[in-house]
């Protein structure tokens, strides 16, 4: 039998590429669809990759065409809360548009396997709930909203179309490939743990926090962080689910344990033995104060096992990703 095809929009970037290593490792040829617009063609390292944009429907009907994927994994987004809440057409068009197209071509070529990344951010600030899979979205960002507005979509296509979609809402995706072949890296950087740790290595004078006035335990904000190596794990089980004619199901990723700022910067400390130099800054917006996943459907449904998202594993497997294996540009 020959080998099964996954188109992996967005392969080139941070999770996209991670996703390829698992598929590579399952089994299946990752083909890389990207614009590298934030991409790294130094993460392309599992499989064939097709360079294109998700709005060149031409370039995507090739890339169909070419590769016969038996299923997509859609990556290829733009992800920052603090960025689109500035410029959110920016937003609605290139994240909602592209989605659109995408599952036009999709459909066009017979793929009906769609798993699609997601988030929490599409459940806005919403104090004291549990987050799972049947609570409400109210997104208060462009970025939280332009995601939603493709899960309403994908629902949409099923309808019409018998398109099937896996569709995982992430927490804080955080860590690095433990072989540091692949990490997180971003121009420019706006997450958390890379800041951090580029200060800790006196790569930036210190780290701002957003907020220290949050109603939380200590005014910082919560988020619930979950490593990319399980993340993607999610993502194989995900597209299997969806071979076996299981249709369409929305998991959350996260580990249900929720960690402050403060509480990420202090493990920081203790994993590199060194000092972070903090600046308290105002709140950024768009941010809600505590995210945190009540949800077990991914364990107790797909069989996921998250092996390596505790937090002192994911800051570790970062910090060696940012010592010994960073993209040169
Ligand atoms: N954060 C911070 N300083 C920074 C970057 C992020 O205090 O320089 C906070 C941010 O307000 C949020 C958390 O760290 O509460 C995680 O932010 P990140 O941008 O990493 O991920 P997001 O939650 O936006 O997906």
């Amino acid at each position: 039998m020959s080998m099964q095809h996954v188109l992996v929009t967005g392969g080139a970037g941070y999770i996209g590429a991670h996703a390829c290593k698992a598929l590579r490792n399952a089994g299946f040829v990752p083909v890389v669809y990207d614009n590298f617009s934030t991409g790294w063609k130094q993460a392309v390292k599992f499989g064939p990759v097709e360079e294109g944009d998700l709005l060149d429907r031409a370039t995507l009907d090739h890339a169909f065409a070419k590769w016969r994927p038996v299923a997509v994994m859609h990556f290829a987004a733009l992800s920052l809360v603090g960025e689109s809440m500035k410029d959110p057409s920016k937003y609605w068009r290139t994240n909602v548009m592209a989605g659109l197209n995408l599952i036009e071509a999709a459909i066009a070529a017979g793929c009906l396997n769609f798993v699609f990344s997601s988030t929490c951010a599409t459940y806005g600030d919403q104090d004291g709930v549990v987050l799972d899979e049947a609570t409400p979205q109210f997104p208060i960002n462009a970025y939280g909203g332009s995601k939603r507005a493709i899960e309403d979509m994908l629902r949409d296509f099923r309808a019409s179309h018998g398109l099937q979609s896996v569709i995982f809402r992430y927490f804080n995706v955080a860590g690095a490939d433990p072989e540091a072949e692949v990490g997180e890296q971003h121009v420019p950087e706006t997450h958390l743990i890379p800041l951090m740790l580029d200060a800790i290595a006196g790569k930036r004078p210190a780290l701002t926090v957003f907020g220290s006035d949050y109603p939380t335990p200590d005014g910082t904000c919560v988020r619930d962080y979950v490593h990319v190596s399980d993340l993607v794990d999610a993502h194989v089980l995900g597209l299997k689910w969806l071979l076996d004619g299981k249709g369409s199901e929305v998991f959350c990723l996260g580990s249900g344990n929720g960690f402050s700022v403060r509480e990420v910067i202090a493990q920081s400390r203790a994993v590199t033995n060194r000092d972070v130099p903090i600046i308290e800054g105002a709140r950024r917006p768009g941010d809600a104060a505590k995210l945190v996943s009540g949800s077990v459907k991914a364990v107790e449904t797909l069989g996921w096992q998250p092996k390596r998202s505790d937090l002192r594993q994911m800051i570790g497997d970062a910090w060696r990703w940012h010592q010994t294996g960073s993209y040169d540009y």
